[in-house]
């Protein structure tokens, strides 16, 4: 098209149509750059706080293989927890938040401790929250 010519009605809406998508596609590109990337990342019931949490557990894995529900794993990945240390898998089984609370019983290093009062979800928060 010569750039010169003026637009005709038709012309002219087309061209601004275009000019706002492009100028959309361009601020939702830009929206997606600003969101921080949050991971979601829980720890077992009764954690203490986060660098409590780190310097306390041992990574025994004893609160994973006592989970009846095999809701807790081990991180695997620094970018998510210390490797080896408890994550809750929330999406797939999801804690039963047990009466007995095994998990918590299970752990001897004070990293998982009892919660008293029952109506309190005392899921834990690993920093990456
Ligand atoms: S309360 Fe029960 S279901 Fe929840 S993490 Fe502990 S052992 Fe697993
Ligand atoms: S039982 Fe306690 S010390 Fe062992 S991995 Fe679980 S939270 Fe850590």
């Amino acid at each position: 098209m010569d750039d010169k010519k003026p637009l005709n009605r038709r012309q002219f809406f087309k061209s601004a149509f275009a000019d706002i998508a492009r100028a959309a596609l361009e601020f939702n590109r830009e929206k997606k750059n600003l969101i921080p990337k949050v991971r979601k990342i829980l720890r077992p019931p009764g954690a203490v706080e986060e660098s409590l949490f780190n310097k306390l557990c041992t990574a025994c894995n004893e609160c994973i293989k006592v989970c009846p529900h095999f809701c807790i794993r081990g991180s695997d990945s620094e970018e998510e927890a210390r490797i080896g240390t408890p994550i809750l898998i929330a999406d797939k089984a999801g804690c039963k938040q047990c009466p007995d609370q095994p998990c918590i019983t299970s752990c001897r290093d004070g990293a998982l401790r009892p919660v008293q009062d029952e109506t309190v979800s005392s899921i834990g928060l690993t920093d990456k929250w």
